[in-house]
């Protein structure tokens, strides 16, 4: 990839965008043509067999954010959101980050949870112990209900007894511990669960109730950590030190405070869960294991960690849970997801992960500079003012005309943009 090509990629025009692509090697020549063609919809036959009672196709913007460097690797990300500034902010954020080293990431082995919860098991205590002493053979019904994760290198690997005492009735829940391999893995696991829970009633002498897998994805985890030069900080009347103290400030609210936290950690979300649709993956798994995480304490908390080392320079780090998949669900499918992946160089699963918690944790950067310095509406304006030309009616060059005038105007609505487009 020849990224020097994709320089002030935001100030060409859909055409240049498409070529510069082409030329920097993101994007294949077919890629560029079903761009240029806008076919990235799904096909209606496939959208049918998708969801039921379909009757067409919803489509959100698909852009690129630019400049990441994460583990030294130079990476264009893939978001689709409605939402204006997140595309422009990450990419804004990811260029500062990237003068400091770019992202470093780790992520954990990829193992899913599967939960059987048991109800009117007769004595907890001797289920448990039968459960125990059955481990292996569990396992065995476990990959036998599906087989072919086994022959993958993955499958059913460990199991864990919790015994759910906190009300009345008690109730007795078996953890199994998946490797899905490239899958996120809900349907391995639910297949799985499904078959073992006869098993386990049989064992216990209670009756399963649930079998599924767990969203609480803790076996599944992913971090990034970025370090920012303190003197890259700086901006208008702030020195770099104000900018650092200030963002360290701000986190630390957002830790005490989950009325602040959850604004916070929206904007976490934002980048992640943009990255999440683009590439075909289940953002309503990834949201609510990143929201619960955010809550491991008892308290929703910040998701991301700000900090000063030594140097005086700022160390950002976020770990997210990331039950994502490089295989499976809609990815293989859905003609946007395909390019995702395809621009994003085929990533592994992993990798995927890698990308994801560093669009994260870059987007909580940009909105947190932003709030602590100009504010955040400075820059999301001339992107809303350009949304409502839109709204207005606006068509083509109208749109920016409207916008530009919109900006300078003394109340920037939807009334507003009609009169100047009226004028126009
Ligand atoms: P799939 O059901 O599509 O299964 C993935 C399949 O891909 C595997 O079963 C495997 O099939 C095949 N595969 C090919 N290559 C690999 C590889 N290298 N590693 C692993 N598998 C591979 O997807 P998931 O099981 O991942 O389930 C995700 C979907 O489930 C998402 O669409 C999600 O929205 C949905 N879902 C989510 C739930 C939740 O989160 N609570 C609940 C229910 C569904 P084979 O080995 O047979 O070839």
């Amino acid at each position: 990839m020849d990224t020097s090509q994709l320089a002030k990629f935001y100030k060409k025009d859909f055409q240049e965008k498409i070529q510069a692509l082409l030329d920097a090697g993101v994007i294949s020549k077919e890629d560029s043509q079903a761009l240029l063609n806008e076919s990235l919809n799904l096909e209606k036959g496939i959208g049918n067999h998708m969801i039921e009672n379909y009757i067409g196709n919803y489509s959100l913007p698909f852009g690129l954010a630019m400049n990441f460097l994460i583990d030294d690797k130079e990476v264009v990300v893939p978001m689709a959101i409605e939402e204006p500034s997140v595309i422009a902010a990450a990419s804004f954020a990811a260029k500062i980050i990237s003068s400091g080293g770019g992202f470093s990431t780790a992520v954990t082995e990829r193992t899913m949870i599967g939960q059987v919860t048991l109800k009117n098991v007769p004595n907890i205590d001797e289920a448990v112990k039968s459960v125990k002493i059955r481990t292996e053979a569990i396992l065995q019904r476990a990959n036998e209900a599906h087989p072919s994760i086994v022959k993958r290198g993955g499958g059913a690997k460990d199991i864990e007894i919790r015994v759910l005492d906190e009300e009345t009735p008690t109730y007795l829940t078996i953890h199994v511990h998946v490797d899905t391999q490239e899958a996120m893995g809900a349907n391995i696991v639910n297949t799985m669960m499904e078959g073992i829970a006869p098993y386990l009633e049989e064992v216990t002498g209670g009756t399963a109730l649930l079998r599924i897998l767990s969203n609480y994805t803790t076996e599944c985890m992913a971090t990034a950590t970025c370090t920012i030069p303190v003197r890259k900080l700086a901006t208008g009347d702030y020195s770099g030190e104000v900018v650092r103290d200030r963002i360290i400030e701000a986190t630390q609210v957002a830790r005490i405070d989950p009325y602040r936290a959850v604004t916070h950690n929206k904007g976490v979300m934002n980048g992640v869960d943009a990255v999440v649709i683009a590439t075909g993956n289940d953002w309503r798994a990834v949201s609510a294991a990143s929201h619960a995480y955010a809550s491991r304490s008892g308290q929703y908390r910040s998701l991301t960690k700000w900090d000063k080392n030594d140097a005086g320079d700022l160390v950002g780090t976020l770990t997210l849970p990331m039950p994502v998949g490089a295989v499976g669900g809609s990815i293989s499918i859905h003609p946007g997801a395909k390019l995702a992946h395809k621009i994003l160089g085929q990533p592994t699963a992993k990798e995927l992960e890698r990308i994801i918690v560093s669009v994260g944790l870059a987007q909580n950067f940009a909105a947190v500079r932003a709030l602590i310095t100009d504010g955040i509406q400075k820059g999301h304006m001339g992107l809303h003012a350009r949304s409502l030309a839109i709204s207005a009616g606006a068509t083509g060059e109208q749109v920016q005309q409207v916008a530009d005038q919109l900006k300078k105007a003394p109340h920037m609505n939807l009334a507003t943009a009609k009169e100047i487009l009226e004028q126009l």
